[in-house]
């Protein structure tokens, strides 16, 4: 291990997890002119929108209230012909693995890279508390393992690495669980092909879409299209996906979610938020199993395909998510505990973080279980991203301190970048 001889090393924001929510937060911290340091354990950043592979970013209206990093994110992917605006308005189409790159240009901008520091392949491995505050934590990389202080720490981890190990509680509120999945990209597919195929099956286009325009799309043809076994909507591939079971190339669980997107700037690729993955999220051993039990299933899921859907005769598979999409996996214990009703009922805070409107959305194991319910515009308080019991920790992004269906609304990537934004925000302001 390489040995720093050099002075204690300090920052006013050490931030772990380099997501969607982390990067967000970073950029926000360093704009501000805070000395920041971004941790992540991969080589690269984005966390569930590059590694998890999930496209695209759902629409919700949170246009007015920290956004600013999520339109950089638009405009700098423009740059690299990695984004299309779909239908309804939606900007939030980006390529998984241009973004990759798109990250580290937007925190390599001069007026943030001076503020910024970035360790990747990097781990946080203890956390020195003293006063209900972290002092400071160790962390863990090839080549580093020395204590990091700061004034201020975010977790946006996703999974409350750091939460954890600062002794933080977690919301227990619920039995129910989301499903996770495991999304995959195949390639070499005739989209146009598929699209005809999809419009004439779908006339009423109640669950497909084709969009296709001058300047939005950069005149190629996108879509989507969604087929699950619940009853609650006429789904127009439901008649394959049954054949496809009958002719033994499907399992009957193969048929639980089935839902498919272009990708932008990602011509005859084709992205899977499939197959869905048992919870098994307490178990290390059942969970590591559902892992191999998935990729059985997205082999079986692009034999199914290839043989079904015009369009897909020489699909190759291009990509497996090398992070695992999993929808909630801990929400940590905030100073104030949003809550189901607080979204129904569009309270107001004085400390607002976001604006939104996205539907609490559950995946359910269960048939005719899974939720989808419209909201009107909510909004979600700085104090649910504060931890109860670490005075200088933030919880970001999927860690946000809601409770079970509350958070199903909150989870989505727009919210999660206004979170690190508005995080990063309210720490420059602390620290003026
Ligand atoms: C299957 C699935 C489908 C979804 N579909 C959509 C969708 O269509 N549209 C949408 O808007 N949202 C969707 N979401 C929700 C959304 O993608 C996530 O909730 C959001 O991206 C979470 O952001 P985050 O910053 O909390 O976590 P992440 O983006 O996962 O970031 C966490 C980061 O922390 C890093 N990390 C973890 N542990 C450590 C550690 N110990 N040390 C250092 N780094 C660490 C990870 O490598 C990762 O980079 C979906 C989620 C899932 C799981």
């Amino acid at each position: 291990m390489y040995n720093f001889n050099m002075k204690k090393l300090k920052y006013d924001v050490v931030i772990i997890g380099g997501g969607t929510s982390g990067c967000a937060c970073a950029y926000n911290c360093a704009k501000n002119n805070l000395k920041t340091l971004l941790v992540e354990k991969n080589n690269f950043l984005g966390g569930l929108m590059t590694a998890g592979l999930v496209v695209p970013v759902m629409r919700s209206s949170c246009e007015d209230l920290n956004c600013d990093y999520y339109k950089k994110l638009v405009d700098t992917s423009k740059k690299y012909n990695a984004q299309i605006t779909y239908q309804g308005n939606n900007d939030g189409w980006f390529n998984p693995e241009l973004l990759k790159i798109i990250f580290d240009d937007i925190l390599s901008e001069n007026k943030i890279s001076k503020n910024l520091d970035i360790l990747f392949e990097t781990d946080v491995k203890e956390v020195k508390l003293r006063e209900k505050k972290i002092e400071y934590v160790i962390l863990n990389s090839r080549l580093l393992s020395i204590p990091i202080y700061s004034s201020y720490f975010v977790d946006a981890t996703g999974i409350g690495a750091l939460s954890k190990l600062a002794g933080c509680h977690f919301l227990d509120d619920t039995e129910i669980k989301q499903q996770n999945s495991l999304r995959f990209i195949l390639g070499n597919v005739d989209t146009e092909k598929f699209c005809k195929f999809i419009e004439s099956v779908d006339l009423d286009r109640d669950i497909t879409n084709t969009y296709r325009n001058d300047i939005y799309t950069n005149n190629e043809l996108h879509f989507t299209t969604a087929c699950t076994w619940d009853t609650n909507k006429k789904w127009a591939l439901d008649e394959y996906l049954k054949k496809g079971v009958e002719e033994g190339l499907l399992n009957e669980g193969d048929r639980a979610y089935f839902q498919v997107f272009s990708i932008a700037a990602g011509h005859g690729q084709v992205a899977f938020n499939c197959p869905r993955i048992n919870n098994f999220n307490d178990n290390p051993y059942k969970y590591s199993n559902e892992l191999i039990v998935a990729r059985k299933a997205i082999y079986r899921l692009y034999k199914f395909v290839k043989a079904f859907f015009p369009g897909f005769e020489n699909a190759v598979i291009s990509n497996i998510a090398a992070q695992t999409g999993i929808r909630e996996e801990g929400r940590v214990k905030s100073r104030y505990i949003y809550t189901k009703d607080d979204l129904i009922s569009s309270n107001t805070f004085e400390n607002p973080v976001l604006s939104a409107n996205y539907s609490i959305d559950i995946h359910s194991d269960k048939k005719n279980k899974s939720v989808l319910q419209k909201t009107s515009v909510y909004q979600l308080p700085i104090e649910s991203l504060i931890s109860a019991e670490v005075n200088n920790l933030f919880t970001i992004g999927k860690l946000v301190g809601a409770d079970f269906n509350a958070h199903s609304a909150l989870r989505v990537q727009k919210s999660c970048m206004s979170m690190g934004e508005a995080v990063g925000k309210y720490i420059a302001k602390i620290i003026s």
